[in-house]
């Protein structure tokens, strides 16, 4: 007898979820915490990152996957965000303008995206 794995879970995501989960990913959130914040369960939040590594989209992180909880962030955090599309994030003090390396293509990066952007692309049901 065959079986098919992960039969159960669901493999779509959309761009703006991506886009959440690779920032979250940047800044070292646990993927408990990412499950939360997109509402997907952590297997379905693990199988995109896995899928996002395998396709260079995300850089490994000194955190693991298993990151911190977003609870237990270090503050305050920067984030910035590279036009070869990688996000990426450091926690203390904001790098000077020639330290925002991109650790994917190299590269500088002028744009900084504040840490509560990476959360506030969730819907917000009746505000705008
Ligand atoms: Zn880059």
């Amino acid at each position: 007898m065959s079986y098919i794995v992960l039969e159960d879970l669901d493999f779509l995501w959309d761009e703006a979820a991506i886009q959440q989960i690779k920032d979250l990913w940047a800044i070292g959130v646990s993927l408990a915490s990412m499950a939360k914040v997109v509402h997907r369960p952590s297997d379905e939040v693990a199988l995109l990152i896995m899928d996002l590594a395998r396709n260079h989209q995300i850089t490994s992180r000194r955190s693991g996957v298993f990151g911190h909880a977003i609870t237990h962030e270090p503050s305050p955090m920067y984030l910035y965000r590279c036009r070869c599309g990688i996000t990426f994030g450091v926690a203390g003090p904001e790098l000077a303008p020639s330290k925002r390396i991109c650790p994917s293509c190299g590269r500088k990066t002028h744009q900084r995206i504040s840490f509560h952007d990476a959360f506030a692309s969730q819907p917000k049901e009746g505000r705008r």
